[in-house]
């Protein structure tokens, strides 16, 4: 079977679930290889990555790689690509691993697909273009196809690869190291779940009113395991941080559950989170464009229902 090369995802040496979605889809491809790249590996990292079916991992865990931007990193994908003639290249359809992948596609002359959310055999994607409103498929047709997944696009699988190591020599460019990281500031994290692996988000939007009142929206959050979002008009407001926003200028959410009170649904919004399993609405605007787009709706007042909902979900707990 060909190889698929994964780059993983990591912070602070822990595996991010995006990777292991992306092995997950990569093992329905060929054989998912992962590529680790910056410090940080440890054997646990090792066992999660096979556990989900790395059969090779190739390791280039220099911190050199992580003291300059993302240029290393597309470097060592080329290398990886020029001496494994891989099937193709799967990253998370991230800030960082798309601009990555379109530095990987200009080395290796070939084509790259984002914000994907399905392959299917072919290496055909479904891909949600046009900030959401429309949904594609396409293929790469020149090259070693890379594609960049949407986290949460694809259920995870565990299945045992062998995780066998290979260590990578990379030599980072001049030209690489023309942009270099001067300091790291971590996002605000918390107890909850990280907005864009969450399995639940509960998000606000103006309806919410307040700074003050996003507390009812935590509320529920937190009864329910969940991240909190907020739309544009919240974070734009000072109401919530700026690093919560979901949508086209923001983050993009594909959670199980998507909880929206007191947004609208316009277009900008909708493309962080209509790839949502299940979408729940709570607008007192029955006429509100985001009914359009919800699995179920609640017409009423957020400041009652969100609080009535929250009680509900902790009594039967
Ligand atoms: P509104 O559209 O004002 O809607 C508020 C809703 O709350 C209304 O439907 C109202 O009926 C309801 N409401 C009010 N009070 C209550 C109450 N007490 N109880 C229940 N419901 C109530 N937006 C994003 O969200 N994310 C983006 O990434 C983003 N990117 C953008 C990029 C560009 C280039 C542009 C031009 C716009 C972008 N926007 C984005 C903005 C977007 O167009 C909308 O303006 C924004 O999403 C509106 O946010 P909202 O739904 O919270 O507010």
């Amino acid at each position: 079977m060909s190889e698929i090369l994964v780059l993983v995802e990591h912070v602070e040496g822990q595996v991010k679930k995006v990777t292991l979605e992306l092995l997950t889809l990569a093992r329905k491809l060929g054989t998912p290889s992962a590529v680790w790249a910056g410090p940080g590996y440890s054997p646990d990292a090792k066992a999660r990555l096979a556990e989900y079916g790395a059969e090779t991992i190739y390791l280039a865990d220099s911190a050199d790689i992580n003291d300059y931007v993302v240029a290393p990193k597309a470097e060592l994908l080329a290398q990886l690509v020029s001496e494994k003639s891989p099937a193709a290249v799967l990253v998370a359809a991230t800030a960082e691993a798309k601009e990555i992948a379109g530095r990987l596609a200009i080395k290796i002359d070939s084509g790259v697909l984002t914000d994907v959310v399905g392959l299917q055999d072919g290496l055909i994607a479904d891909q949600s273009i046009f900030g959401g409103g429309v949904n594609v498929q396409s293929r790469v047709t020149k090259g070693t196809p890379i594609v960049a997944v949407r986290p949460n696009a694809t259920p995870v699988e565990a299945a045992v690869g062998a995780g066998a190591e290979e260590q990578v020599s990379v030599t980072v460019s001049e030209a690489a190291k023309s942009a270099r990281v001067v300091e790291r500031v971590k996002e605000e994290k918390g107890a909850r779940p990280e907005l864009t692996e969450a399995a639940i988000v509960v998000s606000g939007g103006r309806g919410v009113g307040s700074a003050e009142n996003f507390s009812i929206i935590e509320k529920l959050a937190d009864s329910l395991g969940a991240a909190v979002g907020a739309s544009r008009a919240a974070t734009d407001a000072g109401w919530y941080p700026h690093q919560f926003q979901v949508g086209q200028t923001g983050k993009t959410v594909s959670p199980q559950l998507y909880i929206a009170a007191g947004i609208s649904g316009a277009i900008q919004h909708r493309a962080g989170m209509q790839t949502a399993k299940t979408i729940i609405a709570i607008n007192k605007d029955p006429e509100a464009p985001i009914f359009e787009l919800a699995d179920f709706g609640v017409v009423g007042d957020l400041h009652q229902v969100v609080p009535q909902l929250t009680d509900e979900v902790v009594k039967r707990k």
